[in-house]
């Protein structure tokens, strides 16, 4: 596969996602951001947010491209790209698929989920996929470390916890009340 070579305004769209993934983890979710381009315009962003809706498909590309597809009218987004700053999962390719993307564009891999070339590549297989051109490794640096900085954070969370609970960190508790006068 040759390289992609990517356009001031491909970093610029990734960059956009790289604040929308700020954003998830803001409140709380794990840090996945997604911005979506028709004609070098952004139309719809969207980011992780699984947990705070009750929603297992609330995935950042998801959350974009229904934004997108409402703004449009449309349920098919041929003249669109979307710039995420993760690797699809099979759900999220599927529906990228399925809306006939013109172009993906992810920053990180996810050796766990990720289905553009980690786990397998469903955008490889012609039987599935006729319209939608991958390209990967746009500002995968710095996705992947805000990925492992709210992944440290967050297990330093649950040390404190477990160790709050354990009585190693007073808690700042009474143990006992004062008569009130
Ligand atoms: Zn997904």
């Amino acid at each position: 596969m040759t390289e992609p070579i990517f356009t001031p305004a491909d970093e610029h769209a990734m960059r956009l996602a790289l604040d929308q993934a700020h954003n998830a983890w803001l409140v709380g979710e794990v840090p996945v951001g997604a911005v979506i381009t028709r004609g070098g315009q952004v139309i719809a962003t969207g980011y992780n947010r699984p947990i705070t809706t009750h929603d297992p498909t609330a995935h950042a590309e998801i959350v974009a491209l229904r934004h997108a597809a409402t703004l449009l009218e449309n349920y098919r987004l041929p003249e669109c790209e979307i710039f995420i700053t993760l690797e699809p999962c099979a759900m999220c390719a599927m529906a990228l698929m399925h809306a006939r993307f013109k172009r993906v564009v992810f920053a990180a891999t996810d050796p766990k989920t990720g289905v553009a070339g980690s786990v397998t590549d469903l955008f490889a297989l012609p039987q599935l996929n006729h319209h939608t051109r991958i390209e990967r490794g746009l500002m995968a640096d710095a996705s992947a470390k805000l990925l492992r900085e709210f992944f440290a954070e967050r297990r330093e969370a649950a040390r404190a916890r477990r160790a709050e609970r354990q009585g190693l960190i007073p808690t700042g508790e009474a143990t006992h009340l004062d008569d009130t006068p």
